[in-house]
This record gives C-alpha cells, sequence and structure tokens, in this order.
C-alpha cells in the first residue's frame, strides 16, 4: 500500500473526466442549482464584533453574521429535486406506513439487509447498540472513535480501543487509506481479550481523523478475522458514502466494480450497519439495519422505548422519503464524487498557497493544521480555537475547532493537550459553489500571509462537559484589533 498515492487515481474520477481546453483542472459540478438561500457578508469590524459575542465560540456564532457555514457536514447537504419531491408523498400513518416499507426495500436493495430499526438520528442508533452489547468491562475495538459512539460505550462502563494504523494519526501523509485498521494489533487484542469483545465497530470515513476511508481489502480482513473469533462486525456507515468514492478511486482491485458491487460487499461483510441519515442518505434520521432475525430481535424493543413505534423511530416519514431516494443517489458516482472533489480542489490550491493542512483531502472537509499555521500560539492558548476565530474574521467562514478546546480536563483539573490541533473547514454537500471555495481559499492565503498577527486564547466561562459546545473565550491580546486594521489595510472598503 505504502507506494500509492492519492494523485495516481485521480483520472477514474467521474466529475475529472470532464478535461478543460484550457488545461485547468476544476471540478465540474453535474448538478445545477433550483433552490437558493441568501447568504450576508457582513463586514469585517462587525465580524470582529460578532466573534467576540459568541466568546470567541464558533458554535455560538448567529447564522446572519456568518457567510460560509463550514461548520460541519451534517443535516446541511442539499437535497435533490427527487428528494423533495418523495418528501410530498410520504404515508403519514403511527404504524405500518408505505413510507417505511420503502425504505427497508431501498436499504434491502443497496445492502441486502431484510431488517431495519429506525432511530431518530445516529448517536440514537448507537445508545441501542450500546444498551444491547455493552456492559462494565466489555471492549470495542474500533479503527477510530466518534465522539457519540465513545459516550455511549463508557457511559455503561465499555472501553474503547482505537486500532487505527500509525499513518491515521500523522497529519502529512499519501496513505490513501489512512482509517485501515491495524491488523497486527486486532489479533493480539483479541487474543488477549476475546470474551469481553462483543463487536467490532468499523467506522467508515473515518471522521475524526479528517474524513480517512479503509480499503475494502482491510474491511474484508477485518471481518474474516471476527468471524474467525465469533465475534460481530458492526460498520458506522454514516461517512459510507465518501468511503465507497475513495475505495472506487484509490483501490486498484475496485477500478472496473460498480459502487452498487463495492456497497455489497461490504454490507456482506458485516454484521450490523447503522448509520446517521444527516449525512448518509441527505437527509435525516438514522437507523441500524441487519441480515439476522436474532440480532434485530435482540435490540428491537429498544426503539419503541426510546425512538418511537417500529415504523418511524422518531423520524419524521418525510424525511424518511427523502432518506430512501438519497440513499439511491449515493449509488451514483456523479453525486457521490462531488464532496470528496472540491474538498481536495480546496486542499491542493492551499498546499499550492503553502498552507499546512491535512494530507491526504479526506470526505468531510479541508482541514488546517494550527499547530504549523500559528506555532506562536501555544497548545494551552488553543491554536486551533484562535485559528477559528481568526479565519471567521477574514472572511466570515465557520469553522469547527478539533483540538484542545474540544478535550476534556484531567480529573485534577489540568488541561489535557490534543495530539492534533486542526480547524476542519467542512463541505456540505452541493451546498457551495466552486467561486465561495475559491473566496475561502483567498482569505485563507491572506490570512496565513498575515499569520503573525494571530495570537492565542483563554476561557472565562468553561463548563465542564462539552466545552467545546458552550465555552466562551477572550483573545490573551488585542491580536484581534491589530487583525482587523491589517484587513482594512490590504483591502480597502471591501468587506
Ligand atoms: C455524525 C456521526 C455520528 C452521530 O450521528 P448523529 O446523527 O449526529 O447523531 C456517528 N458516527 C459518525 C461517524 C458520525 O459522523
Amino acid at each position: 500500500m505504502g507506494n500509492f498515492s492519492y494523485l495516481i487515481f485521480k483520472k477514474g474520477d467521474a466529475m475529472a473526466e470532464i478535461k478543460f481546453y484550457t488545461g485547468e483542472n476544476i471540478p465540474l459540478e453535474l448538478h445545477k442549482v433550483k433552490i437558493v438561500q441568501k447568504l450576508d457578508l457582513v463586514d469585517v469590524e462587525r465580524r470582529a464584533e460578532a466573534i467576540r459575542e459568541a466568546g470567541n465560540n464558533t458554535f455560538l456564532l448567529k447564522n446572519k453574521d456568518i457567510f460560509l457555514d463550514m461548520l460541519t457536514d451534517s443535516g446541511v447537504n442539499a437535497m435533490s429535486d427527487r428528494q423533495l419531491a418523495a418528501m410530498m408523498i410520504a404515508d403519514d400513518s403511527y404504524a405500518g406506513s408505505a413510507t417505511f416499507t420503502r425504505l427497508t426495500d431501498k436499504l434491502k436493495e443497496i445492502f441486502d439487509t431484510d431488517y431495519f430499526l429506525p432511530a431518530h438520528q445516529g448517536r440514537a442508533a448507537e445508545n441501542i447498540l450500546a444498551m444491547t452489547y455493552v456492559k462494565k468491562g466489555t471492549i470495542i475495538p474500533m479503527n477510530y472513535h466518534f465522539t457519540t459512539t465513545k459516550a455511549h460505550i463508557t457511559r455503561l462502563g465499555g472501553r474503547v480501543e482505537e486500532l487505527v494504523i500509525d499513518e491515521g494519526v500523522k497529519t502529512t501523509s499519501s496513505h490513501p487509506f489512512k482509517g485501515n485498521f491495524d491488523l497486527d494489533r486486532l489479533c493480539s487484542l483479541i487474543e488477549r481479550e476475546r470474551e469481553n469483545i462483543p463487536f467490532i465497530r468499523i467506522e467508515a470515513g473515518t471522521n475524526l481523523i479528517g474524513g480517512q476511508p479503509l480499503s475494502l481489502e482491510n474491511i474484508k480482513e477485518v471481518s474474516r478475522i471476527a468471524r474467525e473469533n465469533g465475534i460481530l462486525t458492526v460498520m458506522d456507515a454514516s461517512l459510507l458514502q465518501d468511503n465507497l468514492y475513495f475505495i472506487k478511486t484509490r483501490e486498484e482491485s475496485c477500478k472496473d466494480k460498480s459502487i452498487r458491487e463495492i456497497t455489497r460487499e461490504i454490507s456482506d461483510a458485516m454484521d450490523i450497519i447503522y448509520f446517521s441519515a444527516r449525512k448518509l442518505g441527505f437527509a435525516r434520521g438514522g437507523g441500524i439495519a441487519t441480515k439476522r432475525k436474532d440480532l434485530y430481535l435482540k435490540m428491537r424493543e429498544l426503539v419503541p422505548m426510546f425512538e418511537g413505534f417500529l415504523t418511524y423511530g422518531g423520524m419524521s416519514v418525510r424525511e424518511m422519503e427523502a432518506m430512501a431516494v438519497g440513499l439511491d443517489e449515493t449509488m451514483d458516482e456523479d453525486v457521490i464524487s462531488q464532496g470528496p472533489l472540491f474538498i481536495e480542489y480546496m486542499t491542493d490550491e492551499l498546499i499550492k498557497n503553502g498552507v499546512p493542512v491535512v494530507t491526504p483531502p479526506g470526505g468531510l472537509g479541508c482541514h488546517l493544521n494550527a499547530l504549523e499555521f500559528i506555532p506562536q500560539v501555544r497548545q494551552e492558548e488553543y491554536p486551533a480555537g484562535s485559528l477559528a476565530a481568526a479565519v471567521y474574521i477574514a472572511g466570515g467562514i465557520r469553522g469547527m475547532e478539533r483540538g484542545t478546546i474540544s478535550e476534556q480536563r484531567e480529573e485534577d483539573g489540568r488541561e489535557h493537550l490534543a495530539s492534533v490541533e486542526l480547524l476542519r473547514l467542512a463541505m456540505p454537500r452541493r451546498v457551495f459553489t466552486l467561486s465561495q471555495v475559491k473566496y475561502a481559499v483567498d482569505r485563507i492565503k491572506w490570512l496565513y500571509d498575515n499569520r503573525e498577527l494571530i495570537g492565542g486564547l483563554k476561557f472565562v466561562e468553561e463548563p465542564s462537559t462539552l466545552r467545546f459546545f458552550f465555552g466562551r473565550l477572550e483573545p490573551t491580546s488585542d491580536w484581534q484589533d491589530k487583525l482587523v486594521r491589517k484587513f482594512r489595510k490590504d483591502f480597502g472598503d471591501s468587506l
């Protein structure tokens, strides 16, 4: 695998096959815009004021002050005309709705699963899985944790073992599948702890390391090892669509397979597939699919208890119709290539300008490496959080801090410094145009050229849990005023 380069596999991309006469290499949208939302771009003085009002926490910004919202890809992807049309035929009945049957049939067609347990979103599916399989002393091996996943497992006294390959946590790499399991470590963990492991969790498009995929080969190996040891395989398929695209374009042995064939090979290797439909299927909601009746029956009663009746599970039937169509569209390479190709474009443009980013580009968004962007800001002064505030001031662009602020303090109150300080700029699917992405690149480049002006942050209100959602901070100096003055000097009266 070491000699893979993601650049080699660009050729097979659906979008990138369209060559420009001028030789320019840009992703061409294979959709047109039918509904628009007007955006406001407030001036730099207002942006500095707005981030102050928000306690320098991008979660607390108001949407009216934001130009490009790159906080997340969750529940904010653009829907297609077919999805919106399907929402109109939703069958709103408490039990036995035709909408549920259509969704279950679509899952059967794609994953060959006979049973589906609906849930109101991805973390609710995780709650059901954890309540069924996790108790004190349980160990759940996984390539990498996700915040809500880990919370449900540890809440019940279980423990997470992360087994991603070493390359996975390196910020710059050319490895095409940074989300792969380290199979040797998986085998030795199983040897030691076999009876404490009910299932192995395989996270497609590994979120917290930058939307990085696993290879089909690695998925199959994990499944083989699990089955030899009588352990279940559970896929978190929330980010499967990007992973499918990367398997098709980066894995030599899969380049002639269809997206549907690859999906079927993955689902054949899994006992349970769960997902957040805020991401997979471009809608809202979630659920758990399986081929096995025994597993279905084991989890079934938790759905009416915590979610809603078995044929809606807390979701609106309109969202379920949109999800069924969205899942169908996920099998279309032209549809699923849009996110990764825009992210790759943004990442490549930033690299050309010398900006430190996570490579290779993954599926969720573009990630700036704050430790290299602003080495003058010590980790105790939250570089990723500072960079999030600075990027907002520079361009009205909202990203998400993924660094020390997102960690929790040690029991004794000491700061737990994160292993990486990243600013995630998510790319909701089919939402932004290329000129908006170019604008983001331009403002980030300006910021990079003025990086010595950026300083740190300190907490003024620090909640003891989930501080990244609600915490408030202030700058450690007047660096934000300096940044505004420099912006005015360079851009005149431009917004
Ligand atoms: C978003 C996400 C979840 C949680 O889903 P929600 O719908 O937000 O509850 C779980 N796993 C992964 C990998 C995710 O990206």
